[in-house]
Formats: C-alpha cells, sequence, structure tokens
C-alpha cells in the first residue's frame, strides 16, 4: 500500500508542499472520518483563531473580539496560518502514520525536528515554543548528544533515525519532562493518539498520558490528557455531548483508565467545575496551565448552544493562552460535531488544510485494531548506569524502519547543546521560509525573550 510519506528536515518541504496520498477509500469510515476531520481540523482552526491575539488580556478580547481568521498581531502570520500546538499535533500524528504505532522516543525527535528546523511548521519555523516544551527538548537533546559521544561513531542523522525499541536497550529514558512542567503543552497537541486509538478505549487513555509525559512531567498535565483523551475517544464513538459533559462521565467509564486514578485537580474539572454560566467572572481562564486551559476549554464546550463556531470563539475570546485554549476545544468540539460543522469560511482559510485533512484520514486508516494492538505501552525505560552503558550502537533494521536512513556510521558530530546554538551545530540545513514572508530573528524568540514591543501586558508561557 501507497502511504502518505513525511518529508524528512533535510527535505525542507513546508507542510502545504507535501505530496498527498490517499488511503484506500475501502478503509475508510465515513462517519468516524468526519469526526477525525473535525478533531484535527477543529484544533488547527481553533489555534489559527487565536495566533493572532495570542497573550493579549481578557481586557483587550473584551474591546476587540476575535470573530474570524486575521492576520498580523503577536506572530504576523497570515489569516489561517497556526503555530505550535498544530505543528506539534502534526509531528505526532506523522509519528504515528509512520510507525503504525507510538514511538515516543520517535515523537521526540520530530519535535525536536520542529523545534530545530522548522518541521511541519506553518512558517518554516519555530518561531514559538512555551518554556516547559523547550525545556524538555533540550533535555531530549543532552539526552541524545550524551548516547552520541558514548556511542563515538553515530551521528545525529542515524541517532534520529533509531527506535524507541532499540534506544529502549541502551537505556535512554525518553520521559524528558521536568517533575513540575503542569503547562498546557501536551494537552494542545494531544488529539492524535486518541484518535488512532480510539477503538481501544484503555490503550487510547494510557498512552494519552505517556504522551504527555515526555514533556510533562507533572501529573495534573498528564491526567489532563488522559481525561481529555477519553473524551475525544468518546466523542468519536458518537457518545451524546450530555454523557460527555457528564459529571459522572469518569465513573462511567472507570474502566478505561486503569489502576491510577486521576489526580484530585483533574477530577473537580471531571466533576463539572466548568460548568458555569458566567465563565471568566466565575474563574474560567485561558491559562497556561494544564487544569485551568482543560477547564476552559469544557466550559466553551459546555456554552456553545451546540455551534463550533460560537464555542471556539468563546474559548479564544477569554483572552491569555488564546490560540492553545481555542486548539484545546476544537479537538474535542471537532470530534464531537464533526468537520461538516465547522464554518468552511475558516476550514478553507487554513493554512495545509489538505494535509490536514490528509492526515486524519490516515489515523482513521491504519488506526486499526490490527495496528493498534501490536504497540502495547512501553514500559517507563529508567537511565542505565554508567556501568552498563553500551559501546556499540544498536543494530539498526533500515528494512523495517519507516525514517529508512542507513546505518553508515562516519563520524562524531555533537548534536543540541541549546536553543541559541540549535541551527549552527547542525548537521541539517536551515528550512527555507515562505517567500515573502518576514524572517525577523527577534520574532522567533519573542516568546521568551524581553525583545517583544507590545504595549500588552504579555503573559508568562507555561506550555
Ligand atoms: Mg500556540
Amino acid at each position: 500500500m501507497t502511504t502518505l510519506q513525511f518529508p524528512s528536515p533535510k527535505e525542507n518541504l513546508l507542510p502545504a508542499q507535501i505530496p498527498l496520498v490517499s488511503p484506500p477509500s475501502q478503509s475508510l469510515d465515513s462517519t468516524k472520518v468526519d469526526r477525525f476531520k473535525g478533531s484535527l481540523m477543529g484544533m488547527a482552526v481553533g489555534d489559527a483563531l487565536g495566533a493572532s491575539v495570542e497573550f493579549r488580556p481578557r481586557q483587550y478580547l473584551l474591546d476587540h473580539p476575535v470573530s474570524n481568521m486575521q492576520s498580523g498581531g503577536t506572530w504576523g502570520l497570515q489569516a489561517g496560518e497556526w503555530t505550535d500546538d498544530t505543528s506539534m499535533a502534526l509531528c505526532l500524528a506523522s509519528s504515528l502514520i509512520s510507525f503504525r504505532g507510538f514511538d515516543p522516543y520517535n515523537q521526540l525527535v520530530r519535535y525536536k525536528w520542529w523545534y530545530k528546523f522548522g518541521y511541519l511548521s506553518s512558517t518554516g519555523r519555530c518561531f514559538d515554543i512555551g518554556n516547559a516544551t523547550r525545556s524538555a527538548l533540550d533535555e531530549f537533546c543532552r539526552r541524545q548528544n550524551e548516547t552520541q559521544r558514548r556511542w563515538r561513531t553515530v551521528n545525529e542523522e542515524q541517532m534520529d533515525s533509531f527506535t524507541f525499541d532499540e534506544m529502549r536497550r541502551s537505556g535512554f529514558d525518553v520521559n524528558c519532562g521536568g517533575q513540575n512542567a503542569n503547562g498546557n503543552g501536551a494537552l494542545m497537541r494531544l488529539a492524535p493518539v486518541p484518535l488512532f486509538y480510539y477503538r481501544d478505549p484503555e490503550k487510547a487513555v494510557t498512552l494519552s498520558g505517556e504522551s504527555a509525559r515526555l514533556t510533562h512531567g507533572d501529573q495534573r498535565a498528564i491526567d489532563a490528557c488522559r481525561y481529555y483523551g477519553a473524551l475525544i475517544v468518546a466523542a468519536v464513538h458518537g457518545e451524546s455531548k450530555e454523557k460527555l459533559l457528564s459529571p459522572n462521565f469518569y465513573s462511567e467509564h472507570r474502566a478505561w483508565f486503569g489502576k491510577n486514578e486521576l489526580h484530585d485537580e483533574i477530577l473537580n474539572v471531571a466533576s463539572g467545575s466548568f460548568s458555569k454560566k458566567d465563565g471568566y467572572d466565575k474563574g474560567i481562564r485561558g491559562s497556561g496551565k494544564s487544569v485551568q486551559a482543560l477547564e476552559a476549554a469544557l466550559w466553551a464546550f459546555y456554552k456553545d448552544d451546540n455551534s463550533f463556531e460560537k464555542g471556539v470563539l468563546k474559548a479564544v475570546n477569554l483572552g491569555d493562552d488564546t490560540d492553545t485554549t481555542g486548539a484545546i476545544y476544537g479537538q474535542l468540539a471537532g470530534a464531537h460535531y464533526g468537520f461538516n460543522r465547522i464554518p468552511s469560511k475558516w476550514t478553507q482559510q487554513l493554512y495545509a488544510k489538505n494535509l490536514i485533512s490528509c492526515i486524519a484520514e490516515w489515523l482513521q486508516s491504519l488506526g486499526d485494531s490490527r495496528f493498534a494492538t501490536q504497540s502495547s505501552p512501553q514500559q517507563t525505560p529508567t537511565r542505565m548506569s554508567q556501568s552498563n552503558q553500551p559501546q556499540q550502537y544498536p543494530n539498526h533494521n533500515t528494512s523495517q524502519n519507516p525514517l529508512k536512513i542507513a546505518s553508515n556510521p562516519t563520524s562524531y558530530q555533537p548534536i543540541l547543546t541549546s536553543s541559541s546554538t540549535a541551527a549552527r551545530t547542525s548537521q541539517y540545513s536551515t528550512p527555507n521560509t515562505k517567500p515573502g514572508f518576514p524572517t525577523n530573528n527577534s520574532r522567533s524568540t519573542a516568546k521568551n525573550s524581553q525583545q517583544h514591543s507590545s504595549p500588552w501586558i504579555w503573559y508568562r508561557h507555561e506550555q
């Protein structure tokens, strides 16, 4: 079967330039595809709607409410272009599709590609990244560097082509999130996991949590993803909105969550903390923290009068982390309402809409139980002691590896040591930016620097 091929970062392809291949029509279920597309396009629409006003406080949104896609603002994007939320979700989806399953090492490799080379970014550059995600990816690069030094003869490209199983055998720990990393940066990219594994809800919930743990180690961030993953699975299965928002959802689906109870703060949300008529005035916030972000997205779903358009604008117009609140809302509301109930004026304007739609089809087609049951939840690896560290790089079966990079080590090359040296230390070339698109470096680091010049009080980004 000819499958959708994702480029390597060396190819410098922008998302809209990736050649599209559709899955066989007989592998598609039209009702499910509508929900899968709804979830991914809903996420990207929410992200794009909020992008121009990201970090703007509530009062700004009261004075200048978002009602449509708009250019400019925080990142100077064109209307319909999206940010880190969608880029990271597409990285995650590309890994699930390429590996036909959950390979956490490869997920981190693709996040690193986005961070360093703008892989699957709407502009070809990583122009925004949350603090927790950046710390985790720096830590991942440090661990890759350390392993590469031990193995001596492996270069970065080869390091990136190994699988989780190969790295696990060498003791590589993929959980790079800080223990206190409690941002919404895992929730914002979550949807591909519950979509791919929706046929096996317990696995979907477990892996939703594991996908978060790679960059966010706080139990609240992990459990926010477990709970939201369960809601997305239930939505794909066609459960009613009343059931999704019921305070009994958790108890009625308790078997999906296995042995581990949800964190008390997530349980509080699950028991209905979001069902407040006067949202903002009663404490609902478009926050960068996982619990508040989860609550805000569910509040918008609760208050949307069965209209995606109304709900996503409610989420964005809360202010602060506007694009992410919109993206989280869109993942669930899009899965519930389906693609056809997202306003076409927005989906038509969305950057790389055909790629996102194609990815949704592949997730539905490949997320078959035959594939889904093949990759069981991975044991959490622990790092090896110095005495156990191997001196050889692992045997690398390129015939089974979707990255297909020949294992022919030549020379030592350092990987990433810090974000500021990422581009200079790379053996990959810097990706092209879009023709005519501003390439002001100060903008690319504004989220984590003092270089911005906005008169607004900038929100401290927690992702
Ligand atoms: Mg964003």
